[in-house]
């Protein structure tokens, strides 16, 4: 393994590629072990990914309502600078959050075409 890590790797590749419920078994039973200090890592993962764990918190809430569609952090990043990082509503510049154009209630898809940015207020004062 010392010798020749690249062809380790492509190695242990191959192995996980053709054992996924073992290679999900070993990484249950790695977290078993390490819990705190996963549990830290992943903690601070998400302290520095803000943007990541809301794009996966959305997609989630998303498909719990049935919804189609999803997008991505950098979809969202994108959407925010063409909007001058205002809010769609009022035009305060803050932290902004997703708002729906097409409520998810109402039968509206997760894609980024059907988001819109907005400041908390706006957000929460639209029903959806
Ligand atoms: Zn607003």
């Amino acid at each position: 393994m010392k010798r020749n890590p690249e062809k380790a790797r492509a190695g242990m590749q191959r192995w996980r590629a053709a054992h996924p419920a073992e290679h999900r078994a070993q990484g249950r039973a790695r977290y078993a072990r390490h819990t705190d200090r996963l549990k830290a890592q992943i903690a601070a993962y998400h302290r520095a990914h803000p943007d990541i764990v809301r794009a996966k918190r959305e997609k989630h809430r998303a498909l719990r309502k049935g919804a189609i569609g999803f997008f991505t952090a950098e979809e969202w990043q994108q959407l925010v600078i063409e909007y001058d990082h205002a809010c769609n509503y009022c035009g305060v510049i803050g932290p902004l959050e997703q708002d729906h154009r097409v409520p998810l209630a109402r039968g509206g898809t997760n894609w980024i075409e059907n988001i819109l940015p907005a400041c908390r207020r706006c957000n929460a004062r639209k029903p959806c």
